[in-house]
């Protein structure tokens, strides 16, 4: 199924043309237009699905083998030292395209490539309280 107005699912599908880097039944992965670093790739399923919450198991079960797949070839083909593989998940982590994607970046140790966090602290009573609130939602 694919949504009329998303520029991803007409990328994926081959309507809006794209450097492709692969391309099988499932999936395109072509290249972040503002990337992080030389080589930021992005791999799209060609159905629309909004986010990894409703991704089917199926897709989930081969996008990250795909992922390492890219990640091997960016670090033999381009000489990265290595590679992030970020996925955000709704507009409060920074999802601004609504179509499932996964970003693999690759990183070549320069001080000035990010993808960070600010470390916080814990505590085993937090992280307790925590892991019961997840827990017993857990499907
Ligand atoms: P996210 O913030 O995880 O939703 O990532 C969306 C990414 O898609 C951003 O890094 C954008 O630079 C990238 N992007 C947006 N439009 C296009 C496009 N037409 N072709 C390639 N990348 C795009
Ligand atoms: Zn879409």
């Amino acid at each position: 199924m694919q949504d009329d107005n998303c520029i991803f699912c007409k990328i994926a599908n081959g309507e809006i043309p794209s450097v492709t880097l692969y391309e099988d039944a499932d999936f395109r992965v072509i290249f972040d237009l503002n990337p992080a670093t030389r080589g930021h790739a992005l791999i799209l399923p060609k159905e629309h699905y909004e986010d990894l919450t409703v991704l089917p198991e199926e897709l989930q079960s081969k996008v990250l083998p795909l992922a390492a797949r890219i990640g091997r070839a960016m670090k033999e083909g381009l000489g990265a030292k290595g590679f992030n593989v970020v996925q955000n998940n709704g507009e409060a982590a920074g999802q601004t395209v609504h179509h499932f994607h996964l970003h693999i970046i690759p990183r070549y140790g320069n001080p000035d490539e990010m993808v960070l966090w600010k470390p916080g602290t814990s505590t085993p009573e937090e992280l307790n309280k925590v892991c019961a609130e997840i827990g017993a939602r857990l499907k």
